[in-house]
């Protein structure tokens, strides 16, 4: 009981503080918009068990992806990178941390996307780290139980990222990858961060719970997968999503071999923290 009021007089400090201000409302040019029935969905390609036994082969194009969202996070074929998709347009954050723009024939082998609209938006205070924005995302939000598309947009006094090599077969392990993953900072940056909220049931192995966040600067040169943020000042905005569509790799991949039994939570954590 003590954590739970604990907890409750937290999200009324955090909330004090924040306003309505900043992303654009749907049909606000922000990017594409689909009228598709894939709007309101968070499409999956592959599962994050699979990515952490190694199967690195691409399962669907870019050029496909980019059917089912305009916005999101994931990599490349052979573990070539970090992806981030925003407004429709998709990057490739390869491991000398360049931003890249994808070509349409790259495959990927894990990739989540959606049509980003806002449903809550609100302030970040300044100084607030990646801790601090979860803590703060989850007083945002009304349920821990569906997912939800976040997109922050503003000036970091401090980001630090990684992102992976390209792997050749017989494909590693993801945990024996990030062991040696090059590592990104960046300070006084303006930027967005892309990605998601999953809720804890998906922890069977099907994608990461809690927190997923990839990073790209302003200029579209230079980001990856989030390991730390400090923020001067920025804006958090949400996109409730209870729609899941999964695709998954087809006969004759490495997909049907693998054994997706048992769950490697502390691989997970190993490889994605
Ligand atoms: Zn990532």
């Amino acid at each position: 009981m003590g954590k739970r009021i604990y907890s409750i007089i937290i999200c009324l400090v955090l909330l004090v503080s924040a306003t309505a201000i900043g992303c654009s409302r749907r049909g606000e040019s922000d990017g594409v918009s689909s009228s598709s029935e894939y709007q309101e969905t968070l499409t999956q390609i592959s599962t994050v068990g699979a990515l952490l036994d190694g199967v690195y082969d691409g399962v669907i194009p870019y050029s496909d992806l980019k059917e089912y969202g305009d916005f999101g996070i994931g990599t490349f074929e052979g573990l070539d990178g970090e992806m981030i998709a925003l407004n429709g347009d998709f990057y490739q954050v390869k491991a000398d941390g360049v931003a890249y723009e994808v070509e349409g024939s790259v495959k990927t082998p894990f990739a989540c996307v959606t049509f980003f609209d806002v449903d809550k938006e609100a302030k970040l205070s300044e100084g607030m780290d990646y801790a601090d924005i979860q803590e703060f995302i989850d007083c945002l939000i009304p349920t821990e139980n569906i997912f939800y598309a976040i997109k922050i947009s503003g000036t970091f006094s401090y980001v630090k990222t990684r992102s992976v090599p390209r792997q050749t077969k017989p494909y590693p392990p993801l945990v024996e990858v990030t062991k040696n993953q090059p590592i990104f900072e960046f300070n006084d940056v303006k930027g967005t961060i892309v990605g998601f909220r999953s809720p804890p049931y998906v922890a069977g192995g099907v994608n990461i719970p809690g927190f997923h966040l990839h990073f790209i600067t302003e200029d579209r040169n230079a980001g990856g997968h989030l390991l730390e943020v400090q923020v001067e000042e920025a804006n958090v905005c949400l996109d409730y999503t209870s729609k899941l569509f999964m695709i998954l790799p087809g006969e004759g991949s490495d997909f049907y071999q693998v054994d997706l039994t048992e769950v490697k939570r502390k691989e997970l954590e190993k490889a994605e923290k």
